[in-house]
């Protein structure tokens, strides 16, 4: 029987993770990762807030519950084994009023269903002796969320499935994608912009922000379609840090459970502020002033947007107002750490979230994964994604093996 050859497209930390599975489970399948930057994780993987998620809110039974819990585990271990950084900093989500208040035991519970250890509710004196630049009238702590350097994870793992055979080409994007002999399940060529070519039996499409492009090419459907929300931050200047000990989250909004800014510090000293969430005239446009006329003109003629800027502009003009406003972005943070000044913060650099909008306006929530014959799409994988990457990875696999065996 021939070698089995498998493409896998896209080489951030998803990507990645499923080359390395891949081969750790068949070491005889022949595997090439390839990536359209000159560098691995250049996008959202490198450009976010380099958390660990515990899986506090997620619904359980979803992905997003099941994969983030075992991603953890995966994720601690594979750092331990490589000396990479895995710092328990622990969370705090901090309760401002009654209200909020209420919601830390609806948190809990859930937090204990999808088996999230150590959680608890704290009192305002606990919230203090935790953190004490930080205000609120009770909170509720994860002792276990951690951070760490997911870029250096992504290189880690690619380096690992090169040990294991695997080739990995940079500077490959891709721009075609050919079921030879007309088979949906056989063979494909996976064709580069200047014409290279990589003959799969299996392609797996792990390319976040342009990954409904080609799923398209590959014969997926149309829906869902990525629609890129910019994430900015700012950092706080060397000698604020101390500020803040661990994270510091407001209680989430159950109607906009991502958005809410947040003080994070990083594995590499510095501690951000952020991210807001703003639409994104560009997929991959990290300033203000990035446009690209076809993500945007794609983005307005898409009905699904159309149905969900109907219905949430009011809660896109307040996100505006802090991307347009260094000192309403600071006010913000401020709710939860008073001593904090618009002279305390300097700009960082900004990440971009692949979100997957379904036509008829809603956000796609959990992760999604599609088959269509021989080809594999990641169609929606927003944090914590990151986090679960290595339980992604063997979820994935595990539906394209019996198969492709
Ligand atoms: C602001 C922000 C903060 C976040 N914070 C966290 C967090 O703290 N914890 C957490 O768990 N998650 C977090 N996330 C989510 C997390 O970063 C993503 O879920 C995760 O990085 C997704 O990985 P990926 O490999 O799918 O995507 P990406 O890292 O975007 O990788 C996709 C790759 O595909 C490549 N590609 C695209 N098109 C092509 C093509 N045509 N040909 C070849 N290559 C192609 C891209 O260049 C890119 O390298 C955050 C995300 C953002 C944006």
């Amino acid at each position: 029987m021939s070698v089995q050859r498998y493409a896998v497209v896209g080489g951030g930390i998803i990507g990645a993770a499923v080359a390395r599975r891949l081969l750790e489970v068949r070491p005889d399948v022949q595997v090439t990762l390839v990536e359209k930057e000159d560098r691995l994780a250049a996008h959202q993987t490198g450009r976010n807030s380099g958390v660990v998620h515990a899986g506090l809110y997620y619904q359980p039974g979803s992905l997003k519950a099941t994969l983030c819990r075992r991603g953890v585990g995966l994720l601690k271990d594979f750092c331990a084994e490589k000396g990479l950084p895995y710092d328990e900093v622990g969370k705090v989500l901090v309760a401002l009023d009654a209200e909020e208040q209420r919601r830390l035991d609806d948190i809990a519970d859930r937090a204990r269903v999808n088996g999230v250890p150590g959680v608890r509710v704290i009192d305002r004196d606990e919230l203090h002796a935790l953190e004490p630049h930080v205000t609120g009238i009770a909170g509720l702590h994860s002792p276990t969320t951690a951070i760490v350097d997911y870029v250096g994870i992504t290189e880690q793992l690619a380096a690992d499935a090169q040990a294991r055979g695997a080739t990995v080409r940079t500077g490959f994007p891709v721009t075609g994608l050919e079921h030879t002999g007309g088979a949906a399940d056989g063979e494909v060529v996976v064709r580069g912009a200047s014409g290279e070519e990589v003959v799969a039996d299996r392609v797996v499409l792990c390319a976040g922000l342009q990954v409904d492009r080609l799923a398209v090419l590959a014969g997926d459907g149309d829906a869902p379609r990525i629609v890129p929300f910019r994430g900015e931050y700012y950092k706080l200047a060397p000698e604020r840090r101390t500020l803040v000990n661990g994270l510091v989250y407001p209680v989430p909004d159950p109607r906009y459970p991502f958005l809410g800014v947040h003080l994070t510090p990083r594995f590499d000293g510095e501690v951000l502020i952020g991210p807001n969430a703003v639409l994104a005239l560009a997929r991959e446009g990290y300033r203000r002033r990035d446009v690209s006329a076809r993500d945007l003109a794609e983005i307005v003629r898409y009905a699904g947007f159309r149905r969900f800027a109907a219905e949430h502009w009011r809660t896109g003009i307040g996100e505006m107002r802090g991307s347009l406003s260094k000192h309403a972005f600071v006010a913000a943070a401020r709710r939860y750490v008073p001593e904090l000044r618009t002279a305390d913060v300097v700009p960082a650099a900004a990440g971009i979230r692949a979100q997957a909008l379904e036509a008829d306006g809603s956000l796609v929530d959990d992760f999604r994964i599609t088959r269509t014959g021989s080809v594999v799409a990641v169609r929606n994988a927003p944090s914590p994604a990151a986090t679960s990457s290595l339980a992604i990875a063997e979820h994935l696999v595990d539906l394209l093996l019996p198969a492709a065996a």
